[in-house]
């Protein structure tokens, strides 16, 4: 059995918000982990229609641009009252002139909720698909859901994303609310990540 230790990681990803999450959770293996971004590689085009469709896509493309074992994340937000909305087009929906604006893919979720009428709580679920990708093409995927609901107005300011709309169950502050040690212990790419650890024990 592979095991999730020492060597060098590729995390197939642009975003450092989720960068830093995924990077605190590799610190305990010994791996040197460095970054698609990082390495200034282009961003593919996430052109699937399903979490584990666009996270291949990440792994496949910087596992061939680096030749080295790459770990790709994808992930966003299913809203009930959205018909699960917006799902995998989460990060579409922040897409905005000069960069993505999270403030307007929350404000369009509130709105959205409102216009379909939607009863609260709103819940919803946040959704990561981690594949960890082997140069020879080899991979193995995992998946972690973290219910919860959506709040408005949003609330706190650390995290990135859409974390101060969102209140993990059992819990009374916002992701964006939480220390990072604490949202990193609960969340769905600390779910995803602990079964990937269980399978590389
Ligand atoms: P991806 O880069 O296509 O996977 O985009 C995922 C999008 O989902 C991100 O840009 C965020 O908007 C959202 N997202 C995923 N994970 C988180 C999180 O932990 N907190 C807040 N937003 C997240």
């Amino acid at each position: 059995m592979r095991r999730l230790e020492g060597g060098k990681l590729v995390v197939a990803t642009h975003n450092a918000g989720k960068l830093e999450e995924i990077r605190a959770m590799l610190a305990p293996h010994g791996i040197e982990v460095t970054s698609a971004g990082e390495l200034g590689l282009d961003e593919p085009a996430e052109t699937e229609d399903s979490f584990l469709g666009n996270a291949l896509i990440k792994a496949r493309a910087a596992c061939a641009a680096t030749g080295l074992p790459v770990l790709a994340d994808d992930s966003g937000i299913t809203v009930d009252g959205l018909s699960g909305a917006p799902g995998v087009y989460t990060a579409d929906w922040a897409e905005a002139q000069g960069g993505r604006d999270f403030m307007q893919a929350m404000t369009r979720t509130w709105t959205e909720l409102r216009a379909a009428g939607a009863a609260e709580p709103w819940t919803a679920q946040f959704r990561c698909t981690m594949v960890l990708m082997w140069p020879e093409g080899h991979h193995e995927v995992f998946e972690g859901v973290a219910p919860g609901h959506l709040v408005w107005p949003v609330r706190g300011t650390l995290g990135h994303g859409y974390d101060p709309m969102f209140v993990p169950e059992g819990h009374d502050a916002t992701y964006a609310e939480m220390p990072a040690e604490e949202k990193n212990r609960i969340s769905h790419r600390a779910r995803a990540f602990a079964l990937l650890e269980a399978a590389f024990a």
